[in-house]
């Protein structure tokens, strides 16, 4: 997976909420998953992602905890794009699922509007708008409507 671009980073060790639990047991979740990944991927995580990770679920005593314990990069989860400059320690993720189409998903990193990426692409191939109607990426399954 390494070799095709993918990195495995650290959620915590059981999903505990970090900003609702004593500042110890916080510690102890951060560094026990770092320690397992270093020893299952023969090199420590660089990446952390808060289990929940909404603005609620963010405390600067946590975070620090996570810097120090050596993760370079830490997520959020309360949604975004990452456009120009990143804060390593607050990496905006976006949920995705077999839902969203390839378009969709550009327009969800790229922080633009649906409407108007997809008008842009209409008018750059000169389609049919009815061209670019949702589809889902290949090989996504969708449940089947009753
Ligand atoms: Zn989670």
């Amino acid at each position: 997976m390494k070799a095709d671009g993918f990195e495995v980073g650290s959620h915590g060790w059981s999903h505990l909420n970090l900003a609702r639990c004593p500042l110890d047991e916080a510690r102890r979740e951060i560094t026990q998953s770092r320690k397992l990944l270093a020893r299952m991927l023969g090199a420590p995580p660089r990446s952390f992602a808060y289990p929940y990770g909404g603005r609620e679920d963010i405390a600067p005593a946590v975070l620090d905890e996570i810097v120090d314990s050596g993760f370079e990069v830490v997520a959020s989860a309360y949604s975004g794009a990452n456009v120009g400059s990143i804060e390593p320690r607050n990496v905006l993720r976006t949920a995705v699922n077999d839902t969203i189409d390839g378009l969709t998903l550009r327009a969800l990193v790229e922080d633009v509007a649906l409407a108007a990426l997809r008008e842009a692409v209409v008018s750059r191939w000169s389609l049919h708008s009815t061209a670019l109607s949702p589809q889902p990426l290949a090989g996504a399954s969708r449940p089947e409507s009753a």
